[in-house]
């Protein structure tokens, strides 16, 4: 079977149509050639065999590099130098009024080039386009057998109206980027949201409602096989005490401190959430009940020393500051109300047992 994958896909698709861009630009020229606008006997013929077949390999060329270090306008920039090089060139070599139609063409190069470039590669195929075409009458004139005087009224209503285009191309780049700046605000600003929706306002940690969802997202990893998970169901000891005797304020900075605690015992891999006012729970991924009475135990320790030194907060009354905590291994098939039951149960047994325990539910 063959597989082509997407990037593959793209690929051929793009050079698929540079191979069309090619020999339409051939066509063109065939038709020139079999109408008798253009003398395949004339010196600058070669020159425009080789502006087309290097326009080709550098678009080739082009569409490789983009695959590793440039954006797309790598390849469009080369294709709207190529378009108009080839065409201007072109034009100089077809007698009037028939260039003067085809003069028309890298107008919409440039234009082109506003709609998928920046403002200074867009201002760059304006100028290798009006070079082009003064280089090219230069020669003409030098070697040709040209009218000075209606080639010069020709050369300043091209470069006028070349400018005048270029300046319009530049308008719509600025309000192309500035759409840009703005889309790239929005998307920052939409970060920002979905981090703040996902996390408690008073600690910093995950919320209910995020850790929740990460919930869900651990039990169908477990169910399919893959990595089990154990709970620790925290509770602060006699916290409404420390509110009553402190004050509601330096309460909100035990729970954040607390936090930080607890976001510091667990490894990366691992989620700790507010899930009430002073009960947290923690998600330890791959672990064991073993492992959490372990975490459990380091947090415990880490509490109460936390509260030997209260800092700037109630005078000298030193305060006893201890958690409870209920551990529950998740069980395959198992509903997640269950296994936070299960955790809240043992958290339960803790508190009814005399508090500052862990009590890993059977
Ligand atoms: P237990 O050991 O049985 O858990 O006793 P407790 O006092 O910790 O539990 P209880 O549920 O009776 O009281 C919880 C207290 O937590 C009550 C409330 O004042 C306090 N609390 C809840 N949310 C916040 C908060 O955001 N900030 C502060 N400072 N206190 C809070
Ligand atoms: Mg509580
Ligand atoms: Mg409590």
């Amino acid at each position: 079977m063959l597989i082509v994958s997407g990037t593959v896909k793209q690929r051929y698709g793009r050079i698929a149509v540079i191979m069309f861009g090619a020999s339409v630009y051939a066509l063109f020229w065939l038709g020139l050639v079999q109408y008798g606008y253009l003398q395949v006997t004339t010196p600058a013929f070669p020159v425009l065999i080789g502006i087309w077949i290097a326009g080709l390999f550098a678009l080739l060329l082009a569409d490789g590099v983009r695959q590793e270090r440039f954006e797309a306008s790598a390849l469009t920039l080369t294709k709207a130098v190529w378009c108009n090089l080839g065409v201007v060139a072109t034009a100089l070599l077809v007698p009037h009024p028939v260039r003067l139609l085809i003069l028309v063409a890298p107008l919409f190069g440039i234009l082109y080039s506003a709609l998928l470039l920046d403002r200074r590669q867009m201002l760059f195929v304006s100028l290798v386009t009006w070079l082009t075409y003064l280089g090219g009458n230069l020669l003409l004139i030098r070697y040709g057998d040209t009218d000075f005087a209606f080639e010069a009224v020709i050369a300043v209503a091209f470069t006028v109206m070349l400018a005048a285009m270029a300046y319009m191309a530049g308008e719509v780049t600025a309000l192309r980027s500035a759409f840009d700046r703005r889309r790239d605000r929005l998307n920052k600003a939409m970060e920002q949201l979905a981090e703040l929706a996902m996390r408690d306002e008073l600690t910093g940690l995950y919320n209910r409602r995020y850790i929740m969802e990460v919930l869900k997202r651990q039990k169908a990893l477990a169910d399919r096989g893959h990595v089990g998970f154990t709970l620790c169901y925290c509770d602060l000891d006699h916290f409404k005490q420390v509110n009553d005797r402190f004050g509601h304020l330096f309460g909100d900075r035990v729970l954040h401190d607390f936090a930080d605690l607890a976001a510091g015992v667990v490894r990366s891999v691992d989620f700790v959430a507010r899930i009430g006012g002073e009960e947290f729970l923690m998600i330890l991924v791959g672990a064991d009940a073993d492992t959490a009475s372990n975490v459990a135990k380091r947090l415990g320790e880490r509490t109460r020393q936390m509260c030997a030194v209260p800092v700037d907060g109630p005078g000298d009354e030193a305060f006893r500051l201890t958690v409870s905590t209920g551990i529950a291994t998740f069980k395959s098939g198992e509903r997640v109300e269950d296994v936070i039951q299960r955790a809240d149960q043992a958290l339960y047994r803790a508190k009814s047992e005399g508090r500052d325990g862990i009590i890993i539910e059977a």
